[in-house]
């Protein structure tokens, strides 16, 4: 009946699990060992048991609820799950038994009667509760579960706060010292500064650290940008804002790393757009971030395309149209590429901060090579800009496909907006 049958024990303690495996295997059972309920979940997919034996009492996912999921997977609902508990207490057995177990053995395990037991479970026993038990134990299992879960949020909340404390601190710290660098390295750059122009290489390498400064205070001011967005103090200074000059201004910067990568960077005509109230300067940034990852994203060769126009409910995305309020006071730029695209699954996470699709360790960090990195932050704050100003970000894409390279079309949305009071 043993012979080369599977079962997965899953124990966080360490002892226990060797002493188990020792007597299983002599009794001729494969053992697949799991140190917690995320492992056994996992290996239970992944191997097939024939059956389960789940310790109870375990750190960050219990035996109960590590069952519970199994049973609900497909072709493991019969997988036999057998639950073990040390420090019995009274109702142990009912409780595994409603959490989806199929039997019960107390700790510690008489290694003796073990493979028997085993035996009994693999030829079809199975343990039951009565209904009237099974009611209330389940509502017990479900508060558990729900406590656990609340337990996990606020853990989640509590690391979150902490994330966006340290990144705060870090980009005001580093903003003072990167700012004094930069004002010395103006100094120093200057034709009638300490290293003029007739000492070339010390131009050139000064041109080196002045990049690398630049690219640094860049990252620090990003930094600084989604810290605002996230504790909504991103300040607008609104005023009349024409989105042709500032789609231009954000194109003609993007000009000569375009030439270099052979990438055809268009603007469409724009002029007839209406002026917009809005943050001039950060729209430019955004459109900025928005052209500046269409050029990452493009193999060589290839053209981002920036154009403009009036949207109303109709030419709006299905979706979006649902979802927003929209009258005829919208005016959307389009970023255009022809370039790898985005996965259906990957249109919203792109938006969240440090998301990035790609392992970020692959990556070469730079803003204009194809596929170059960066910190992940350029659609979160692409999107808090629009919706600061009252509208938002979207994208359109066939998938990703670095091959076939059925690109992108980034929307951004603003409103026609008021003066400021
Ligand atoms: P970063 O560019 O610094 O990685 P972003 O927030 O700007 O961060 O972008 C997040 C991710 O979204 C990118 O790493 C990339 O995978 C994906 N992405 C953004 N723009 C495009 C685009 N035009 N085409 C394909 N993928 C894109």
């Amino acid at each position: 009946m043993s012979a080369g049958r599977r079962i997965l024990y899953v124990e966080d303690d360490i002892s226990s699990r060797m002493l188990v495996k020792q007597v299983l295997k002599a009794a001729g059972y494969k053992v697949v060992e799991a140190e917690d309920g995320m492992a056994g979940i996992r290996l239970a997919q992944e191997t097939r048991p024939d059956l389960i034996l789940m310790d109870i009492n375990m750190p960050g996912l219990d035996g109960y609820a590590a069952a519970t999921k199994i049973k609900g997977m497909p072709g493991l609902a019969n997988t036999p799950i057998i639950a073990m508990t040390a420090n019995v207490v009274e109702g142990d057995r009912e409780r595994a038994l409603t959490a989806g177990c199929d039997g019960y053995l107390a700790k510690p395990i008489d290694v003796d009667a073990l493979p028997g037991q085993i035996n009994e479970f693999l030829g079809g026993r199975r343990d039951h509760v009565d209904e009237e038990a099974e009611r209330s134990y389940l509502r017990e299992h479900s508060q558990r579960l729900v406590d656990r879960l609340e337990e996990q949020v606020a853990a989640l909340t509590r690391s979150d706060a902490m994330k966006s404390r340290f990144i705060a601190i870090a980009a005001h710290e580093l903003r003072t010292p990167v700012t004094i660098i930069r004002g010395y390295l103006d100094i120093l750059q200057d034709p009638a500064g300490p290293v003029s122009e007739a000492n070339p290489e010390a131009t050139v390498l000064l041109e080196g650290i002045f990049n690398g400064v630049r690219r640094l205070h860049e990252i620090v001011e990003d930094m600084l940008d989604v810290t605002r967005i996230e504790a909504k103090t991103l300040d607008l200074r609104v005023a009349p804002v024409r989105l042709d000059d500032a789609a231009k201004k954000a194109v003609d910067l993007h000009l000569e790393s375009a030439k270099q990568r052979n990438l055809n960077l268009k603007l469409e005509p724009m002029e007839t757009l209406p002026t917009i109230w809005g943050d001039g300067v950060r729209i430019q940034q955004i459109l900025g971030h928005l052209i500046s990852n269409a050029i990452k994203f493009t193999p060589d060769g290839g053209s981002v395309t920036v154009s403009g126009r009036i949207v109303n409910k109709k030419q709006q995305n299905d979706i979006m149209a649902a979802t927003q309020p929209l009258d005829d006071k919208y005016v959307e730029i389009i970023v255009t590429d022809t370039g790898i695209g985005i996965d259906q699954s990957e249109k919203d996470r792109i938006f969240d901060q440090f998301y990035e699709v790609r392992d970020p360790s692959l990556h070469s960090t730079s803003k204009t090579d194809f596929m170059g990195g960066g910190a992940g932050l350029g659609l979160a704050i692409t999107r808090g800009v629009a919706e600061a100003h009252g509208g938002w970000v979207w994208v359109e894409s066939e998938g990703h496909d670095p091959e076939r390279c059925p690109g992108s079309r980034f929307h951004m949305v603003l409103p026609m907006g008021t003066p400021p009071d």
